[in-house]
């Protein structure tokens, strides 16, 4: 089953895109279906084929997005209106002379179908736009917006042993000051990468700001400290290679609390930004727990 909320943030661009190329090559379609009516002409294979809908251009766009699309709903309403709009077409087509005035029954329908087609792919675009923004575009992380629901979905939810940990590169000011900012930004990609790779999918990042990461995992309160002490190592441990050859490696530290539910969103990560500056003030590349400091 596709979840659309998952789809990454290129792939949602890539699916906008040929949504776009889809709906203009409707919309040529339909011009030439509507000049071939006014003109009274013979009508062209294009319209009265039985397989017509296979063989348009926008059936062809259609069909790329099954990779990705195939199994939605809506990938399958778009689908189904599309096959309907054409067998419409094809029993304009189809009308005798004698029996013109079944044109306009019919042409009504066409007009109906496609404007539930357009409607259904804008609803698609749309969802997909949503995603867009709330991903941070340099990380392919989500970004604070979604930051704020997701948190505030976890805190109202059930799972009892939840944290809110928030991560600081250190230093980072100086990485962009020796090796420049687009430097600074492949450091910031893999430590993405790495917090990516390194916790489980249940787990949440967000990208919170420049050099600043919010993780939610959930995991017995014991493990807890372990898993984000190991990730520490593991980002202290890798090296980035620039473009020219460089290894640039750095540090970050963290602060965790176990998420509150007394307490509000901002509240449980103020709570984590005290631990995580009792990090920075300890020297750095650490992980302190909230409640141990209090
Ligand atoms: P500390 O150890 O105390 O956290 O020091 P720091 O240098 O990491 O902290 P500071 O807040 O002084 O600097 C953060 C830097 O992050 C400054 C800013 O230019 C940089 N930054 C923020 N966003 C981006 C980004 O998207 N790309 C790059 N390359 N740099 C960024
Ligand atoms: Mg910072
Ligand atoms: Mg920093």
């Amino acid at each position: 089953m596709v979840n659309l909320d998952k789809i990454s943030f290129s792939k949602a661009h890539h699916i906008l895109h040929t949504l776009e190329m889809c709906m203009i090559s409707h919309e040529q379609w339909f011009e030439r279906i509507n000049r071939n009516l006014i003109k009274k002409q013979p009508f062209a294979l294009q319209f009265t084929d039985k397989e017509a809908y296979n063989k348009c251009r926008m059936g062809g766009f259609l069909r790329t997005l099954e990779d990705d699309l195939l199994g939605s709903d809506i990938y399958e309403d778009i689908i189904f209106l599309h096959k309907r709009v054409h067998f419409t077409a094809r029993a304009i087509t189809q009308v005798k002379v004698s029996e013109y005035n079944k044109i306009y029954e019919l042409y009504d329908e066409l007009i109906n179908q496609r404007n539930a087609m357009k409607w259904i792919v804008l609803i698609l675009e749309n969802q997909l736009k949503n995603n867009i923004v709330q991903v941070d575009p340099l990380t392919g992380l989500m970004n604070r917006q979604k930051m704020e629901t997701t948190l505030q979905r976890i805190r109202g939810g059930e799972e009892s042993d939840s944290i809110v940990c928030i991560a600081d590169v250190d230093h980072f000011k100086k990485v962009n000051d020796t090796y420049g900012h687009t430097v600074g930004d492949l450091v910031l990609i893999n430590i993405a990468n790495l917090m990516k790779s390194n916790l489980r999918p249940a787990d949440t990042i967000f990208r919170y700001g420049g050099e600043e990461f919010v993780l939610s995992i959930t995991a017995p309160k014991n493990k807890v400290f372990k898993i984000v002490d190991n990730l520490r190592k593991i980002i202290a441990k890798s090296v980035t290679n620039t473009m020219d050859g460089q290894e640039i490696k750095v540090t970050a530290s963290f602060g965790i609390t176990f998420m509150d539910r007394e307490i509000s969103v901002t509240d449980n990560l103020s709570n984590a930004d005290k631990a995580l500056y009792h990090s920075k003030e300890s020297g750095r590349n650490r992980v302190t727990q909230y409640e141990d400091i209090v």
